[in-house]
């Protein structure tokens, strides 16, 4: 069986437990982060742990262990658990006291957050079918709470989000507000109108992804055109191609929004390229 952390502690995924009174548990009062792995080695920590900092930041949730005790726990977990394609989770949460279940925050001078990891082994991330044939989208509407910028746990809707595209024989879903796509389920949304590359700039309407961060540096790297903009469902059903990214996906091509093909219905070169670069240039640099 595969080892988890919890608090300190390195021990099987089924004794790994937290308490009920946990604010994680009862409030998801909690932040998240998913470092892919490739070749054993961490994509773009640096980036996933800059972005908790700024989570946990903005919730005045206290970090429990330096960025160089959290490697050395990402490491030991992917050592332990011999993954050499696939993802670590870490999740931090406000933590709990015994018989609290007040809304206003316990101080954190005494009740310490919870630090949990555990790994995941996707052997294949790299070489994803899916990435051949491209995925399918629905649009629903986004009626996700303000402050998507910060990485909570509060995943109930996105999680629904995902059953009605499943529920419509698509793959996924992109939400939309006021007309404008914000992002998928789980990802960021890009559309492409010729050369160009169209996404949304970071706010607090969507998660800034870390993989969103490398592959629009990979493209002006590559001199290809981007331009950071909302765009709107109508454009992007009538784009040439389309594409999401996060850090377990890389670059995922979309071949259909709606009931509306995109470009030849394949995925299209821009998003196959990019997938490419992404990929290759994770290898050089991951650590
Ligand atoms: N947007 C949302 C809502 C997400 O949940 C995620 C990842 O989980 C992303 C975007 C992509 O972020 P990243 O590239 O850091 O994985």
């Amino acid at each position: 069986m595969h080892t988890a952390y919890v608090n300190g502690t390195y021990l099987p995924e089924a004794e790994a437990k937290v308490s009920i009174f946990d604010r994680g548990f009862l409030m998801a009062d909690g932040v998240y982060e998913v470092t892919s792995v490739l070749d054993g080695k961490l994509v773009d920590f640096d980036g996933h742990i800059a972005r908790l900092e700024r989570s946990l930041a903005a919730l005045d949730i206290v970090k429990p262990v330096t960025k160089d005790e959290l490697l050395q726990i990402h490491r030991e977990l992917v050592a332990r658990n011999g993954i050499d394609e696939g993802l670590v989770y870490l999740q931090i949460t406000r933590g709990g006291a015994p018989g609290d279940r007040d809304f206003a925050f316990p101080d954190p001078g005494t009740t310490p957050p919870t630090l949990v990891l555990f790994t995941q082994s996707k052997p294949g991330l790299a070489d994803n079918p899916a990435a051949q044939t491209g995925i399918r989208i629905i649009s629903i509407d986004d009626i996700r709470w303000g402050r998507r910028d910060i990485k909570t746990v509060q995943l109930l809707y996105p999680s629904m989000g995902k059953m009605m595209a499943k529920s419509a024989g698509a793959d996924d879903a992109w939400m939309v507000e006021d007309g404008y796509v914000t992002e998928g389920t789980s990802n960021n949304a890009y559309i492409v109108q010729g050369n160009q590359i169209i996404t949304r700039p970071p706010s607090s309407e969507i998660l800034s992804g870390i993989t969103r961060t490398a592959v629009l540096r990979f493209a002006e790297e590559a001199q290809m055109e981007v331009a950071e903009r909302k765009f709107t469902l109508e454009e992007a059903k009538a784009a040439d191609e389309a594409f999401v990214t996060s850090a377990t996906t890389f670059v995922m091509p979309v071949v259909q929004i709606d009931d509306v093909a995109l470009g030849a219905g394949t995925p299209g070169p821009v998003a196959q390229r990019l997938r490419k670069i992404y990929i290759e240039e994770s290898l050089k640099t991951a650590i």
